[in-house]
C-alpha cells in the first residue's frame, strides 16, 4: 500500500498491525470470523466448526463444497477488516462485467464454428459481416459487445434465429481462418483449445542454416529482454477467466487430477507420452475449487483457497510449475493453464489497498483450512533450516506454522530488507508496511 494513499493502516474490530503477526492475535481474530459467519449463516458456522473438530473425517468431496462456500464470507470480512469493502466490490464488478465473453465462447461460438464447411467458410465476407452487425447492434463489434449481444439472443433463440446465424458466420471467421485469427489474436472469446502434437509442444519453424536443420521460434514470439526485466506480463484478468472457464471444475466428480494425479481405472497413476507420471500439483493444491471460487468473483477467497495447501504461491504460479496442467483431464487439446489462473488470482489481491499484508495474512491465518486455521501453540522445539529454496522456504513456514522457532541459512548472502518494505525490524518488530 503506498503512503500516500492510506498513511495508517486501521484495522476494524479492535485489531492493531501486530496482532496480526502474534498467535493470541489470530486466534481472537478467528474468533471474530467465526461469529461473523454464525451470524450470516448458522448452517455454515455449524458445519465449518464440526469440520474443524475432527477434519480427517471430512470426506474430499464434503470438504471442497465447504471451503466454496466459506470463502465468500471469508473476503467479505476480509474486507470489512481491512477497510475495503468498496474497493473488493469493484474488483468482484469486473468479473461480472466480463462473465458475457465466457458464457458466449462456451454456449455459442464453440458449438457452432465447426458447422461450417470449407466451401462456406471462403464465401463469408467479414467486413460485410461486421457492417450488418454493427447495424444491427448500434455498438462496434468488440469481443466484449459481440459477447453481450450473443448472450442476449441466447435467452430468446428462436425469435433471434437470424441474428445468431450472422454472429455464427462471423465466429467461423475469426475462429478458423488466418485473418480471423490474426485479428483477434489479443483477445480470448475467438481462441480455441488446440489439438496436442505431442511430438510439436512447442510450436517451432524450422530452418536450415548452413545446410544444417535449426529449429527457432518464429519473429511474433521474439521477446527482447533488458536486464533482468520481466519478458512475460503473465495473463491480465480476461486471459485468466478465460481458463477459469475451460476448466470443468472436476473436484464435483472427484476427478480432479490436476491437484491428485490422473489415474487408470485400477488407481495406478498414468503416465505421459514421454513416460513422466502424472502425479499433479506435488502440493495437492484444491485447484479445481480455486477456479470455482474466482470465476464467482472472489480473489481473496480464491487466494485463501490456494494458500490452504500452497501458502508460498508467491514462489510457484506460471513461472515455476506446471505439473497440474500435465495432469489436467484435457489429455488430447491443450490443458487448462492453472499457472496463469493461479497468478493471477495471486496479483489481483496484491494489487488491492492493503493486498500485501492480506495474502501474508493468509499465510499465517486460513479459516478454510481445517487443520490448522491458526499457528499451534509453541513447541519450545527450535529447528535449523539450511538453505532457502522453495522447499526451504515452504518447510520453514509450515514448521512456524506448527509452532517451532525457525532459523534459517542460505549459502547466498541474504540481505534484510528496509523496514517499511518488510514489516519487520532486525529485531523482530512489526511495523506496517510502505
Ligand atoms: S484444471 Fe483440468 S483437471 Fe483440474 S479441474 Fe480443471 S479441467 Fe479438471
Amino acid at each position: 500500500m503506498s503512503a500516500k494513499q492510506t498513511p495508517e493502516l486501521a484495522l476494524r474490530h479492535g485489531f492493531r498491525f501486530p496482532d496480526l503477526y502474534d498467535r493470541d492475535g489470530l486466534v481472537r481474530l478467528d474468533g471474530v470470523f467465526l461469529e461473523h459467519l454464525r451470524e450470516r449463516s448458522p448452517d455454515l458456522h455449524g458445519r465449518l466448526v464440526a469440520a474443524r473438530h475432527d477434519p480427517a473425517a471430512v470426506p474430499g468431496k464434503a470438504e471442497s463444497e465447504l471451503i466454496i462456500a466459506v470463502a465468500p464470507y471469508l473476503e467479505d470480512f476480509v474486507g470489512e477488516l481491512f477497510g475495503i469493502e468498496r474497493e473488493l466490490r469493484a474488483h468482484q464488478a469486473k468479473h461480472a462485467v466480463l462473465a458475457p465473453l465466457f458464457t458466449a465462447k462456451r454456449r455459442f461460438v464453440q458449438k457452432r464454428v465447426n458447422a461450417f464447411t470449407p466451401e462456406q467458410l471462403a464465401a463469408i465476407d467479414p467486413v460485410a459481416v461486421a457492417a450488418e452487425f454493427e447495424a444491427i447492434t448500434q455498438d462496434p463489434l468488440t469481443e466484449q459487445s459481440y459477447a453481450e449481444h450473443v448472450s442476449r439472443w441466447l435467452e430468446a433463440e428462436a425469435a433471434h434465429a437470424p441474428q445468431l446465424k450472422l454472429a455464427a458466420e462471423y465466429a467461423a471467421w475469426a475462429t478458423r481462418t488466418p485473418e480471423g485469427q490474426a485479428k483477434h489474436a489479443k483477445g480470448v472469446l475467438f481462441k480455441l483449445p488446440h489439438k496436442l502434437d505431442m511430438n510439436r509442444l512447442v510450436p517451432v519453424v524450422q530452418l536450415t542454416v548452413n545446410g544444417t536443420s535449426q529449429f527457432a521460434f518464429g519473429p511474433d514470439r521474439h521477446r527482447h529482454r533488458e536486464g533482468f526485466h520481466l519478458t512475460d506480463p503473465g495473463a491480465d484478468l480476461t486471459g485468466a477467466l478465460d481458463q477459469v472457464s475451460y476448466c470443468i471444475k472436476c473436484h464435483h466428480q472427484e476427478k480432479d487430477s490436476c491437484s491428485t494425479g490422473l489415474r487408470e481405472r485400477s488407481g495406478v497413476l498414468k503416465t505421459s507420452a514421454f513416460g513422466v507420471p502424472l502425479n499433479g500439483c506435488p502440493l495437492e493444491e484444491k485447484i479445481s475449487e480455486m477456479h470455482e471460487v474466482k470465476g464467482d468473483g472472489y480473489s481473496v477467497g480464491a487466494l485463501a483457497v490456494v494458500t490452504i495447501d500452497n501458502a508460498m504461491c508467491a514462489a510457484t504460479g506460471h513461472r515455476i510449475c506446471n505439473d497440474c496442467m500435465k495432469s489436467c483431464i484435457y489429455q488430447k487439446q491443450d490443458p487448462v493453464d492453472i499457472p496463469q489462473a493461479e497468478t493471477r488470482t495471486l496479483k489481483d489481491v496484491l494489487e488491492l489497498p492493503w493486498g500485501f499484508e492480506i495474502y501474508g495474512l493468509l499465510t499465517r491465518w486460513n479459516p478454510l483450512n481445517l487443520a490448522r486455521p491458526y499457528p499451534r501453540a509453541a513447541t519450545g522445539k527450535k529447528v535449523l533450516v539450511v538453505g532457502l529454496g522453495p522447499a526451504g522456504f515452504t518447510l520453514a513456514h509450515h514448521l512456524m506454522n506448527d509452532g517451532h522457532t525457525v532459523v534459517a541459512v542460505d549459502g547466498l548472502k541474504i540481505e534484510p530488507l528496509p523496514t517499511d518494505v518488510s514489516g519487520v525490524d532486525p529485531l523482530g518488530g512489526r511495523h506496517p508496511f510502505r
